[in-house]
């Protein structure tokens, strides 16, 4: 399949297509995004995470606690797409966002230098000026390849707790991350619900952190440090393939019992993250792990499964109706004095100026902007 597809782009570049590089690049992105759940190639969406997740599905169905299962096969796949939910205009803006972050997201990765290479290399220096030359003393062994990868895995995974509730009170941040949290629904698609540039940011963030697994790793230990990213590449994909993270924006609510639920974020503490109840606010940041909310104080776990109203507390109106809106209203959210530039607009050019920022979510609508709080400010 991999060989098809690189076959197939080299046919692709000697056509038209290759004179335009950014429009090939995005096209090339596209196809590995919709191949990704077969070949496995840098996605979320892996054919074995999914094989996990229509298993956890199933047995949700079959114990039929939440549902009463009929209608055989077709009513199993009825009850994990249900047409409501999939064709939801929540929905359709997350499969938006998939696809031109997919293709064009690149033009916001403004972190790219600060990748995992470069911090691994920065704090060798700081070890070598610490401690001296890398004595590169110990071979790996299979016990220390799995302690290696489970260190990485760990710093990762704090990586995403951290950035996560970072972008809940840094009001910058927030205004990226209310993109994700703007879906009033979920779907597995919804992981790929996020503002680009909060991608990006990510990305940095989690290589900042991963290195500093990887950089005494390498100080200490012999031989290639590509094994330990295979390796740690894939124990990671058993694990969020494992643990149902698919499922983590769906609405298929699973939890793992009340004493797994401090270890591992199953999918319901995910959607109880995205709940628009006061005391679901700020809880539950994990992605792979809850013990991190459980050490910092920000876990929350529901005796049962709830009705959960999702999206943004104290919005009442969608702002991200659509993709675009959703990659630049973040952008003008972040003007200081937005408000007065359409106060002056609408001086100069009348009401309808104020009417038309209105209709763009640019500004609150007049009647609402007094009794209507938006989540920002409870930063
Ligand atoms: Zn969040
Ligand atoms: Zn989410």
């Amino acid at each position: 399949m991999i060989e098809y597809l690189s076959g197939l782009k080299t046919t692709l570049h000697h056509t038209v297509l290759g004179q335009f590089p950014l429009l090939e690049r995005a096209v090339f992105q596209l196809i590995d995004f919709l191949t990704g759940p077969v070949t496995g190639v840098g996605t979320r969406l892996h054919w074995f995470a999914i094989l996990e997740a229509l298993g956890l599905a199933a047995v949700v169905y079959l114990t039929g606690r939440q549902v009463r299962p009929s209608g055989g096969w077709r009513g199993f796949i009825r009850y994990c797409f249900p047409k409501e939910l999939y064709t939801h205009a929540s929905a359709i803006v997350d499969y938006q966002l998939a696809i031109l972050n997919t293709c064009f997201g690149f033009f916001f990765n403004v972190t790219w230098r600060l990748n995992t290479v470069v911090f691994t290399t920065l704090y060798l220096s700081w070890l070598v000026a610490l401690l001296g030359p890398a004595p590169h003393a110990s071979a790996w062994t299979t016990s220390t390849l799995i302690g290696a990868t489970v260190l990485i895995l760990l710093a990762e995974d704090l990586s995403n707790y951290t950035f996560h509730y970072l972008g809940h009170k840094i009001p910058m941040l927030w205004q990226l991350h209310k993109v994700h949290h703007s879906a009033e629904v979920l779907t597995p698609l919804t992981a790929f619900r996020t503002h680009p540039l909060e991608y990006a940011f990510a990305g940095a963030w989690r290589s900042m952190f991963s290195s500093l697994a990887i950089a005494p790793l390498i100080y200490f230990f012999t031989g290639p440090p590509s094994t330990l990213e295979i390796f740690g590449i894939a124990a990671t994909l058993v694990f969020v393939g494992g643990l149902g993270t698919v499922l983590q924006h769906s609405h298929i609510w699973v939890s793992f019992g009340h004493t797994m639920d401090h270890i591992i974020c199953g999918p319901a503490l995910h959607q109880v993250h995205h709940s628009q109840a006061p005391h679901h606010w700020d809880r539950n940041f994990g992605v792979i792990f809850s013990f991190w909310d459980w050490m910092f104080g920000t876990l929350v776990i529901p005796d049962a499964p709830q009705k959960l109203v999702l999206g943004l507390a104290g919005e009442t109106r969608q702002p991200h109706g659509n993709a675009v809106a959703a990659w630049c209203l973040p952008f003008w959210e972040m003007v200081p004095f937005r408000h007065k530039i359409v106060d002056m607009l609408a001086w100069v050019f009348g009401p309808a100026a104020r009417g038309l920022a209105e209709r763009m979510n640019l500004v609150r609508p007049m009647a609402e902007s007094h009794d209507s709080v938006d989540p920002a400010v409870r930063f």
